[in-house]
């Protein structure tokens, strides 16, 4: 079963609304596909991610890839990882790569007969999901409007970003409170906020019942989030990951105490393989894994690996793996639950609907 050269595909999609965190503003999603055949079956993976990712999968990998054993996972991902020596691991290269290796698995699982849920072995039926959106451009009704919805709608936990008006961040939080009652509320700031600053604001978030504060600091400050670990109120998680692309760099987040709960994202890391050697590494150290973004990607995954104790529903994610794919997950009662009756990740591409939005 040899696998054929990666078709390659990129869609972009406008937002909704005005988006913006602590740190970025944007107005669209771009998602690069790959399509990979062997043997009959049709392999479907993705990233987030620029389209010159999907320029890169051309020139860099797909000549890599094509004619090996369709099966043989872990080799195509060793000679993607030589192909890009020197182009340098993080960013795009290890989208790129995401976005192949993503496919693999899907392709493996279809060639088999079964759902990649049951490829990998489950641990679990289900896994619980956070409503995530919460954007610092959102007025105070958009953002009681979309986590309260969430938890009408049966998702017990949600997150909000902070950080781009600081002054403005525990009135917001208290916002989001009042829209959604004893649910659990997570904050990230996604590094805007300097040290002392992050850990007043912990103080403050702990006050209304914040169980949860994502990169207070960037993760590259390794000594800061440690800071920010070890002096957090009891009960607030200190977390960071989606910025790894590497296993050096979730190493680096473990050994430095950084974290409470660590995060990844098999579109960024290297893909579904990389995303095993995280969960690993949570496992050595006794770390709780959660996913970030991409929830049709992550479903299958998250319910089969040991640490994994949720995963991200990204307004934007979710809005858009609608628009593109049949079988995208929803979830029920807060958890999604993976169709084990579906081959692969479970995903059809909606090929009328995407063509609108084709950019590359
Ligand atoms: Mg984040």
């Amino acid at each position: 079963m040899k696998l054929a050269a990666p078709r390659v595909a990129a869609y972009t999609v406008p937002t909704d609304a005005p988006e913006s965190d602590g740190t970025l503003a944007w107005s669209s999603t771009t998602l690069v596909l790959v399509q990979i055949e062997a043997g009959g079956c049709d392999g479907l993976g993705y990233s987030y991610a620029d389209v010159a990712t999907a320029t890169l999968i051309r020139s860099a990998l797909a000549d890599v890839v094509e004619g090996r054993n369709a099966l043989d996972i872990p080799g195509a991902r060793a000679a993607m990882i030589a192909a890009i020596r020197n182009l340098g691991r993080p960013g795009i290269a290890s989208m790129a790569i995401a976005a192949v290796d993503n496919a693999l698995w899907d392709l493996k699982a279809k060639l088999l007969g079964m759902s990649l849920l049951d490829l990998l072995g489950a641990v679990r039926d289900s896994i619980p999901v956070y409503g995530s959106g919460g954007f610092t451009s959102y007025s105070d009704a958009q953002l009681a409007e979309q986590l309260g919805g969430w938890v009408r709608a049966g998702i017990g936990m949600v997150k909000m970003k902070v950080g781009r008006e600081p002054a403005r961040d525990v009135a917001r939080v208290r916002v989001a409170r009042e829209a959604i009652g004893a649910a659990r509320l997570f904050v990230d700031a996604n590094g805007a906020y300097g040290r002392a600053q992050a850990l007043a604001m912990a103080g403050a978030f702990a006050e209304l019942g914040v169980c949860w504060f994502e990169q207070p600091r960037p993760a590259r400050d390794l000594d800061g989030m440690r800071l920010l670990r070890d002096r957090a109120p009891p009960g607030m998680d200190i977390t960071a990951g989606e910025y790894g692309y590497e296993q050096a760099d979730f190493r680096r987040l473990v050994e430095a105490g950084a974290v409470h709960v660590l995060q990844a994202d098999a579109t960024r890391c290297g893909g579904i393989s990389g995303l095993l050697g995280v969960a690993a590494l949570c496992e050595a150290f006794e770390l709780p894994l959660s996913t970030h973004c991409a929830p049709s990607i992550h479903a299958h995954p998250l319910c089969a690996l040991p640490p994994a104790i949720h995963g991200e529903y990204f307004h934007d994610h979710v809005r858009v793996e609608h628009m593109l794919f049949d079988g995208a997950p929803t979830p029920v009662d807060g958890a999604l639950r993976p169709d084990r009756t579906r081959p692969g990740l479970g995903l059809a591409l909606k090929t009328p609907d995407a063509a609108r939005y084709a950019v590359a």
